[in-house]
Order: structure tokens, then C-alpha cells, then sequence
């Protein structure tokens, strides 16, 4: 890149600040991972590709990074805010199976949305289960000035740090409107630390404590593992918009009293805005949800979903719906196309990165991540004839390395539609294309639309004259 500083959205100060890191040499990052109860929606997954935006930003400027993504599988009850049920124990009773198997199931399935998404693999993805000693020793170090014992597990005392809430900032008293309160809590910002199983239950997950049998709350599970594998201050935390009220602020709190000081953590924290759906797709709590697997099987690339992603700035709410993500696929189509072009010209002397461009993709991002405007940038960087195929092509791949589209491997075979259960054979497709290509050819027009019609009925669309140079598809 070309040395523009990095301006980041810091929620904290609810203002833009240029990004210095702490340590030049790491960089440290930690994402608010998935609670695997369930199957991620496309919205949770907005938070993930805007970290590794994030994450490919900043190794782009030449900074070496340890990013962590946890994941949640103890702890994160129905609402944030320490009301209802544990969300693994309640999805484990309802279907009747074990919780670890529910979580492994699930972790495994996230790991796969990430691969299929083209999200780099974090330096560590821990197990919040793997962490419940060190979760305990955290709380035997704040219990006897920050806490207080109820019937039901040990609370946080939130007016014994200083500033509690400075994150949720405007919003708090909104905020505190959607606090479910516990019998016996001091405030209704107080929040557990520790949650004991009632008497006469068990829970399938839960373990012994000085607060008696049970489970760690959900946002002291952050606090530690992010302390843990990035050290007590780091640079970045990321999550979604929803955690800047309740989760983040009681992360805050926890590091607050367990370094006895106002240090909140991380320095920046960052937040990305909704992926909304008016048909009410995006809870994972509303039975039907949009996952990663139902728009392959409508036919869509996953890296389409990124793309659509990376067309909305990562602070706006970003509204889902198959015409977005038809607009993003097809823009897709037509870079792919162009590399192809590119590539089919291009000389064995390789190319070289276009300063021009890279200072006008480099503002772009630099400026809190804007990939929205780096997307024309990119057209008119592959419709500029002034340019060499090959240096195109260089500046091309070089900036995909920050919005992570794959566009050195991706192919069209790849972006074809192809809908669940279509059995088709590609080279027998293009076997028959070739067939048609001679028939035209040698004007033989009659065999030439057999050919076509015969396709059509194997469910195979030929696409003359595309301006794509699709040759064929599948009806979508
Ligand atoms: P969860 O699995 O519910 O703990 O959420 C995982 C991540 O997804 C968190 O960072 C949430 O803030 C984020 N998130 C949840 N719903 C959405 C949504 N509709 N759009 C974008 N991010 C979301
Ligand atoms: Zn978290």
C-alpha cells in the first residue's frame, strides 16, 4: 500500500482517530465469536467478514497481527442481559441431544462458513469451555471488591468501576430499558459473573466454583480469553452493533476491576452494523434463518454474499434480499470475466502495480474501511486501456488481498448457477457446445438448434451472444 494513515470509527469516543498500533510488530485483535447453538445466519456472518476486512487491512499496511475469534459455547443466555436460559442447555432440551456434540456440530459448521467465505483463519479460535479455571481465578480476583453473592450466582456491583457504560455512550439510557432485572440486584446494570444451577437441577455443562456448582457468565468468558492470548491491552475488539450496549460495557467493567484501573482493554472498539431482512430472517432464536447454505443452494457463490457485504460500508445497516445479492454475483461474474480477458492477453513478463490506483484503493479503505468506494475504483482500473493487461491484472490481485474475493482462483465454472440437485455433467456440456460451435460453423443450423434444444432439456441454458461470454447456465 501507499503509507495513508488508517482512520478507524472508535466507538469509544464515537469519533474517527487515526490507528497507531501498540506494538508494530503485533498487532492485536479480538472478534466476539459465534454462541453455537445453532447454525451462524448470513448476518452473523457480516460480522466476520467485516473483521477480516479489518484483519486484511491492516496486514495489507505491513503490520504483522494476532486476531482471535472465540467461540462461545457456555454461558450466553436468551437475552444478554442475564434473563432466561442458557442457549446451548436450552437448544441440547429441546432436541434432546448432547451439548458437546450440539457444540462441536456447530464450531465445526462456523469453521466452514469461514473457509467458504475466504475469511482468513484467526491465530486462535478458543473454546470458551476451555477457559472456565481461568474464568474462576478472574472472579476470586474481583469478588470481594467489585461483587456481590445472590441466590442465583455472583454479580457484578457496576457502580464500583469508574465510567461504567461510557461505551454504550448516548444509547444507555435506551440500553437499560432492555435490562431484565433479577431479583436482588443492586442495579438493574448488574450482571453475573458467575451463575449458579438452581437447587434440585443439573445442567449438562457446569462445573464447581467458590460461588457454588454452575457457569461462568457469558461476558466474563470474553474478558478472559481476550487477556489470555492478546494480554491485558491490545489494540482492536470487534463485534456487532448489539454489543455495544450490554456486552462490551461489561467486558469493560471486568477489566476495569481487575486491573484496579480505568484501562478498558482494547484501545479501539469496533462495531459493524446489521444485516436486516424485512421477512425477519436474521435471528437464529426464529426457528427459519438465513444460513450461508441456503444461498448456495439457491445458486449463489458465498463470496457473492461477501461482495454484497463489502458493497455496504460496514457502519450502515445493510438490508439482505436476493436482488442485492443477484446484483453482487453478477458484478462478480463480470470481474471474473475481466481476469480472464486480462490473463488471455497478457505477456510472459508479469506486471507491475499501478501507483494511480493503489493511492486511490489505499485512501479508500484507509478512510474506516470504505470498501464501497473502492469497488468503482476496481471497474475503472479494468476498463483502463492505457493500462497493460498484465499491470491490471497486478493491481488487480494485489488489492484483492484486502477484500479477500479469491479473484486469482475463483473461475466461471465456479459461478455458474447451479441449484440443489441439478445433476449435470460440465464436460459433457462442453462437449455438446463444441459439437454446436462446428454445426454453426459448417452452417448446419437444423443440428446446431437440436443440439440447443437437447441441452434445454437436460436443464442446461445456451447463452448466445452473452456480453459475458457465459456460454451457458443453469436456470436459477
Ligand atoms: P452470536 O452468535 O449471536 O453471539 O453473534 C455473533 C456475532 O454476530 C456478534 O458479533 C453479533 O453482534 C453479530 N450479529 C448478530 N446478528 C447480526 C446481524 N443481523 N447483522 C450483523 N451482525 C450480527
Ligand atoms: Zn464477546
Amino acid at each position: 500500500m501507499t503509507g495513508v494513515p488508517l482512520i478507524l470509527y472508535n466507538s469509544l469516543s464515537r469519533a474517527l482517530e487515526p490507528f497507531a498500533p501498540l506494538d508494530p510488530g503485533n498487532v492485536r485483535i479480538y472478534s466476539c465469536g459465534p454462541t453455537v447453538y445453532h447454525y451462524a445466519h448470513v448476518g452473523n456472518l457480516r460480522a466476520y467478514v467485516f473483521t477480516d476486512t479489518l484483519s486484511r487491512t491492516i496486514a495489507a499496511k505491513g503490520w504483522p497481527l494476532t486476531h482471535v475469534i472465540n467461540i462461545t459455547d457456555v454461558g450466553h443466555l436468551t437475552s444478554d442481559a442475564d434473563a432466561g436460559d442458557d442457549k446451548m442447555e436450552a437448544a441440547a432440551r429441546a432436541s434432546g441431544r448432547d451439548i458437546w456434540a450440539i457444540a462441536r456440530h456447530y464450531t465445526q459448521a462456523f469453521k466452514q462458513n469461514l473457509a467458504d467465505l475466504n475469511i482468513r483463519t484467526p491465530t486462535h479460535m478458543p473454546l470458551a469451555t476451555d477457559h472456565v479455571a481461568e474464568m474462576i481465578a478472574w472472579g476470586e480476583k474481583i469478588a470481594d471488591r467489585h461483587c456481590y453473592q445472590l441466590e442465583d450466582g455472583l454479580y457484578f456491583d457496576t457502580t464500583t468501576v469508574p465510567d461504567y457504560g461510557r461505551l454504550a455512550g448516548a444509547a444507555d439510557d435506551a440500553a437499560q430499558g432492555r435490562i431484565d432485572t433479577v431479583a436482588g440486584k443492586r442495579h438493574p446494570q448488574d450482571f453475573a459473573i458467575w451463575r449458579s444451577t438452581p437447587p434440585g437441577e443439573t445442567r449438562q455443562m457446569e462445573w464447581d466454583s467458590p460461588w457454588g456448582r454452575g457457569a461462568p457468565g457469558w461476558h466474563l468468558e470474553c474478558s478472559v480469553m481476550a487477556a489470555k492470548y492478546l494480554g491485558p491491552a491490545f489494540d482492536i475488539h470487534t463485534g456487532g452493533i448489539d454489543h455495544r450496549e450490554i456486552h462490551h460495557p461489561n467486558e469493560i467493567a471486568q477489566n476495569q476491576a481487575h486491573c484496579e484501573c480505568a484501562d478498558t482493554g482494547a484501545t479501539f472498539w469496533l462495531h459493524n452494523n446489521f444485516l436486516v431482512d424485512r421477512a425477519g430472517k436474521m435471528s437464529k432464536s426464529s426457528g427459519e434463518f438465513l444460513t450461508l447454505s441456503r444461498l448456495i443452494e439457491r445458486g449463489f457463490h458465498p463470496l457473492s454474499y461477501r461482495l454484497m457485504c463489502l458493497q455496504a460500508h460496514y457502519r450502515s445497516e445493510l438490508e439482505f434480499s436476493w436482488e442485492n445479492l443477484t446484483a453482487a454475483q453478477v458484478r462478480l461474474k463480470r470481474w471474473v470475466h475481466a481476469v480472464e480477458g486480462l490473463r488471455s492477453r497478457s505477456t510472459a513478463g508479469g506486471g507491475a502495480r499501478s501507483a494511480d490506483y493503489i493511492a486511490q484503493l489505499d485512501a479508500a479503505i484507509s478512510d474506516d474501511l470504505a470498501t464501497p468506494r473502492t469497488l468503482p475504483v476496481l471497474d475503472a482500473l479494468l476498463g483502463d486501456k492505457k493500462l497493460s493487461a498484465d499491470d491490471r491484472l497486478a493491481t488487480l490481485l494485489a488489492f484483492d488481498e484486502v477484500l479477500g474475493l479469491d479473484l486469482a482462483q475463483l473461475d466461471r465454472a465456479a459461478l455458474r448457477v447451479r441449484p440443489a440437485g441439478a445433476t449435470i455433467d460440465e464436460a459433457a456440456i462442453k462437449a455438446r457446445l463444441a459439437d454446436r460451435k462446428e454445426a454453426r460453423i459448417a452452417k448446419d443450423f437444423a443440428r446446431s438448434d437440436a443440439i440447443r434444444d437437447e441441452l434445454a432439456s437436460s436443464g442446461v441454458e445456451v447463452m448466445d451472444g452473452d456480453p459475458l461470454g457465459w456460454d451457458w447456465k443453469l436456470p436459477g
